[in-house]
């Protein structure tokens, strides 16, 4: 009997479980997460153990052959890397997941001054429950461009000495009338305005004053928030969590989870005669638009250069490349909450602690903008995880007709690549504190390494 039933189990309980080697490899984990919190922070770490590991940049090659590690950096928030096989025409094993996560932006005039108190405006970036950012400490990660080019680098309130900034709520003792509204209206995109200050220079002005200091500083006035990319995420740090240490709670899971997993795969995996990349990509949470998100040509750009240097490019060598290729897009799915289960049916639901996820297609209601992967892929990619012994599930993400979601998955897959979207289960996705097994990170971290040792 239980040879033909599907039985689900934890995985904890799966025979060759090594904790020691999960906690070990998900400290590493903690750390990325907390250098990682922005996609231009998560860049330069990636970059780091990219160049750590060998990988140099194409742009530095003439020419390139079979065993060269390679890696591309598009303006400091997206990066490719191969690791160059036999060649790159026949296809290649690519895995790709996304650097940014949902957070709030400065507003370009973001400082204001009201009754006496300096405050920042901020515009959301990503699908954020507005509540969950009140009352919560907050950090400034990101960059102010001068005129004359100089670039100055913003990061406060994640050293314990620095300050923070938050966003303010509303005493329960006079919050009758906002307990009234529903809890998408109850904090709206404007009521989003962050606390930055509140002592008055001479003439009383605490907006002045805020400047004063900021000029001094980082020598900046006003105007210069124009050309700059300031981004508030929460200021605590990536914790184990549980008594049992068993999951990891922190900002930005979606996606750091699947890119580090898709990192250390990268660079641990075994030596395979077909090419492997990765793609760790920015604006995926806002519809991959833009010059550093997947539906930018850049990704062809970086195939072109590796086929023109490896001396196989040819009218079409490209399109022959994609069609010959396959994907693991490395996103998260929704994993079945304790407290809200009726959203999803228990059946097709990712449950965190039970193997890195397969979902076989993404979108919503009757699969509108649907990736859809192929059952033949499918069949060849449990093969690989099978042969393997990936503790694997597959799922899709909620009740049909309660809502739904995409990846950059489609984007590749419209190239003509065999593509499936496999990652992490994740509660309280898109949250400032987001929730995944340890079980689960170590498992998709195999199940990617697998993949890219896979003929
Ligand atoms: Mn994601
Ligand atoms: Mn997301």
């Amino acid at each position: 009997m239980s040879k033909i039933i599907n039985e689900k189990k934890s995985g904890w309980l799966k025979k060759d479980v090594n904790n020691e080697k999960i906690n070990k490899y998900c400290d590493n984990y903690i750390d990325f997460l907390n250098n990682s919190k922005t996609e231009r922070d998560a860049s330069k770490t990636i970059l780091k153990v990219l160049e750590k590991n060998g990988f140099k940049d194409l742009n530095s090659l003439n020419s390139i052959s079979k065993g060269d590690k390679v890696y591309f950096v598009n303006r400091g928030k997206t990066i490719y890397a191969a690791e160059i096989g036999n060649d790159i025409i026949n296809g290649f094993n690519l895995i790709g997941a996304h650097i940014d996560s949902p957070r709030l932006d400065l507003k370009p005039n973001p400082l204001y001054e009201d009754i006496n108190l300096a405050l920042f405006k901020t515009h959301y970036y990503g699908g954020i429950k507005k509540y969950q950012w009140t009352t919560i400490p907050l950090a400034l990660h990101g960059v102010i461009v001068k005129p004359n080019g100089k670039t100055i680098d913003i990061c406060i309130g994640e050293n314990e000495k620095d300050p923070i900034f938050t966003i303010t709520d509303l005493l329960p003792h006079l919050a009758q009338e906002q307990y009234e509204k529903t809890i998408g209206k109850a904090i709206s995109g404007e009521d989003l305005n962050v606390l930055v200050g509140s002592i008055p220079n001479k003439d009383d002005s605490v907006k002045e004053n805020i400047m004063s200091l900021l000029n001094e500083k980082y020598k900046i006035d006003e105007m210069d928030f124009y050309s700059s990319e300031l981004e508030l995420v929460p200021a605590f740090k990536a914790r184990s969590l549980g008594f049992d240490k068993s999951m990891v709670a922190a900002y930005g899971q979606d996606d750091k989870v699947c890119a580090f997993d898709t990192l250390m795969a990268l660079t641990s995996s075994n030596k395979n005669s077909k090419t492997k990349i990765a793609i760790f990509a920015d604006k995926e949470e806002i519809g991959s638009m833009g010059n550093t998100g997947m539906s930018s040509d850049t990704f062809d750009y970086f195939i072109n250069e590796l086929l023109n240097k490896k001396g196989e490019n040819a009218p079409g060598a490209i399109n022959k490349a994609y069609c010959n290729s396959m994907m693991l897009s490395a996103d998260v799915d929704g994993g079945i909450d304790p407290n809200y289960q009726s959203v999803s049916e228990k059946n097709n639901a990712s449950q965190i602690g039970y193997g890195v996820e397969l979902n076989k297609y993404t979108g919503s209601r009757g699969k509108y903008d649907a990736s859809d992967a192929s059952a033949e892929f499918v069949a060849k990619i449990r093969n690989i995880f099978e042969s393997n012994k990936i503790k694997y599930q597959v799922s899709e993400l909620g009740k049909v007709d309660v809502g739904g979601g995409g990846t950059i998955a489609y984007i590749l897959a419209n190239k003509g690549l065999d593509v499936i979207d496999c990652g992490v289960p994740v509660i309280s996705m898109h949250s400032p504190y987001e929730v995944t097994s340890k079980f689960d990170i170590y498992e998709a971290y195999k199940a990617y390494k697998s993949f890219y040792e896979a003929k």
